[in-house]
């Protein structure tokens, strides 16, 4: 069965059998298992049943320009372009749309992480209306970009931009499979890369529950289990190096 428009407000949580059943605005629901796929809402969700589920909101920058017809093509490909770190993509019509990716460095993460614990809405921000708008240098920047990325193309107007979250974790990494504590809860979140994953961490989930183990023979998920942040201060892992490499 599946609902929506149901928002999950509570769980009920037994000591030996874990959380038995959720309470939502369409009523109480027993359960056998609960997969935590609330993104960046999970830390302010579960943190009412004292669990720290560490997933802070990085703010992103979207934009739109319009532009001609004959300079996107319907074939244009999402461009992931490493020089101006930025990805283009089109829209239906002739919009361009643009927007930076993920921050890296350790002081963005950490920074994303000290605003958390001022946060009390969780990622309720998002539709907050102070979102709605892009200010001006961010815009100056952001057509550079587009003109240095399509050098040919006629001058972009600006039609609409707002600011987004990115819903990262300290190491940028997913975090998948079992909670550490309740025996009977999964998570299943993305940290700000998710779109594109998000068929095969359904299957994997899945699978866990189901089959109680993975099918994919390939994959670990162990990696990206929450028990890395077990027990460490978040704070180490926004200073590896590994963070810096790689920016889109
Ligand atoms: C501007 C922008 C561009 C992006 N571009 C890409 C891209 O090109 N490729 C890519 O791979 N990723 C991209 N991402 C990242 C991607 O969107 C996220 O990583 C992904 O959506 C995370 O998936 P999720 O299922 O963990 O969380 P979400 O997609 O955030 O889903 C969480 C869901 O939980 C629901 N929810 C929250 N609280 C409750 C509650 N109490 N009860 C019931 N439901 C609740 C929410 O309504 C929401 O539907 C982009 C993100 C942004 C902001």
């Amino acid at each position: 069965m599946f609902f929506e428009h149901c928002q999950v407000s509570d769980f009920q949580l037994e000591t030996q059998h874990g959380i038995t059943a959720i309470y939502t605005s369409q009523g109480k629901f027993f359960t056998e298992h609960v997969v935590n796929a609330s993104g960046g809402w999970s830390s302010e969700l579960f943190a009412g049943i004292g669990l720290t589920i560490p997933v802070a909101l990085q703010p992103v920058y979207v934009a739109n320009f319009l532009v001609s017809v004959n300079d996107i093509p319907e074939s244009l490909p999402i461009i992931a372009d490493f020089v101006n770190q930025a990805y283009f993509r089109r829209w239906r019509g002739s919009i361009l749309h643009m927007h930076q990716p993920r921050r890296r460095q350790g002081k963005d993460i950490a920074s994303s992480f000290s605003r958390a614990t001022m946060n009390p809405d969780g990622a309720n921000v998002i539709y907050d209306a102070l979102s709605f708008n892009v200010h001006h240098q961010q815009l100056e920047d952001y057509v550079g970009k587009v003109t240095n990325r399509f050098p040919k193309m006629g001058q972009p107007v600006y039609a609409g931009g707002y600011h987004s979250f990115f819903d990262i974790t300290p190491d940028l990494k997913f975090i998948l499979g079992l909670d550490t504590q309740v025996g009977n809860l999964y998570h299943c979140l993305g940290a700000g890369q998710a779109l594109k994953y998000a068929p095969i961490f359904g299957e994997l989930i899945a699978d866990l529950i189901i089959e109680q183990q993975i099918t994919y023979d390939a994959i670990g998920i162990e990696e990206f289990g929450i028990s890395r942040f077990i027990d460490k201060d978040i704070s180490h892992y926004w200073h590896t190096e590994s963070l810096v490499q790689n920016s889109l």
